[in-house]
């Protein structure tokens, strides 16, 4: 999905057959992300270029950091979807059976070619991959699979001025400014206000339900965008990436029993 790698063998994108045969993989990674409207300003594969260029650059630091040897699977796109936001043109919900059908197939693939390490890197909010991962382990007992919400794992307080920040908004905006300017268009931006929940005690999180996407969201983004920058998106990639990167590593010397 991009052009630049200095370590082009980790990105199954590109690689060869003749490439592969050089090389031994300690771990593989899988992007997932998901199809659908970003606000007005944001494509709708944004969830799958941010998780496989992040998942890319953290494969790449952990190859440079301590010569660990990762392959980089494509995106899957197919994530789950909130009503009002899946009956949008061209958004395309993915039931829970789909994605373990996908996962299940891709461990199966892996499992057989002697990999035993796997680490999703998820930049969908939907997604929730954890009964999966729990009812993969059941069938591979030796087979670790380690999940990254990446836009999670570093603090937002400390690199982006509106929050909450949760869909298209300033820390997604900013990221995609920093790896994908081109493809991001500034001036068509909506606000991304978010309306409360009818029900109050969704809104104190007592309970939870998927929420109508099209009754809390105009633009379909939750987060203002308009501070966004490239240079906040690369502070913050780059710590993102470095968190993932020391994961891999630490990864490749676990043996599971
Ligand atoms: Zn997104």
């Amino acid at each position: 999905m991009n052009g630049k790698l200095s370590n082009g063998f980790l990105d199954a994108s590109q690689i060869t057959w003749s490439e592969v045969r050089k090389h031994d993989y300690d771990v593989v990674v899988l992007p997932w992300g998901s199809i659908e409207p970003h606000n007005y300003h944001l494509p709708y594969l944004t969830d799958c270029y941010l998780s496989h260029q992040i998942a890319l650059d953290s494969a790449n630091a952990a190859f440079e950091k301590a010569a660990v040897n990762c392959m980089v699977l494509p995106p899957i796109y197919l994530g789950s979807q909130n009503p009002g936001q899946w009956n949008l043109p061209f958004c395309i919900h993915a039931r829970y059976e789909t994605q373990k059908a996908i996962l299940l197939d891709i461990v199966d693939a892996l499992y057989l070619q002697n990999f035993r390490k796997l680490v999703i890197i998820n930049g969908h909010g939907g997604n929730s991959f954890k009964a999966l991962i729990r009812d993969m382990a059941r069938i591979y007992p030796d087979f670790v699979i380690v999940l990254v919400d990446w836009y999670d794992i570093v603090p937002k307080d400390d690199f982006f001025e509106e929050i909450p920040d949760e869909h298209a908004g300033e820390q997604e905006t900013s990221v995609m400014l920093h790896y994908f300017p081109h493809l991001v268009k500034m001036v068509e931006a909506g606000k991304g206000n978010a309306k409360p929940m009818k029900i109050e005690s969704l809104n104190k999180k007592t309970g939870w339900m998927p929420r109508n996407w099209s009754e809390i969201t105009e633009d379909t983004g939750i987060g203002n965008p308009q501070k966004s920058t490239a240079e906040k998106g690369q502070k913050y990639a780059e710590e993102v990436v470095s968190r993932i990167a020391d994961l891999l590593i630490e990864l490749k010397d676990f043996h599971p029993r």
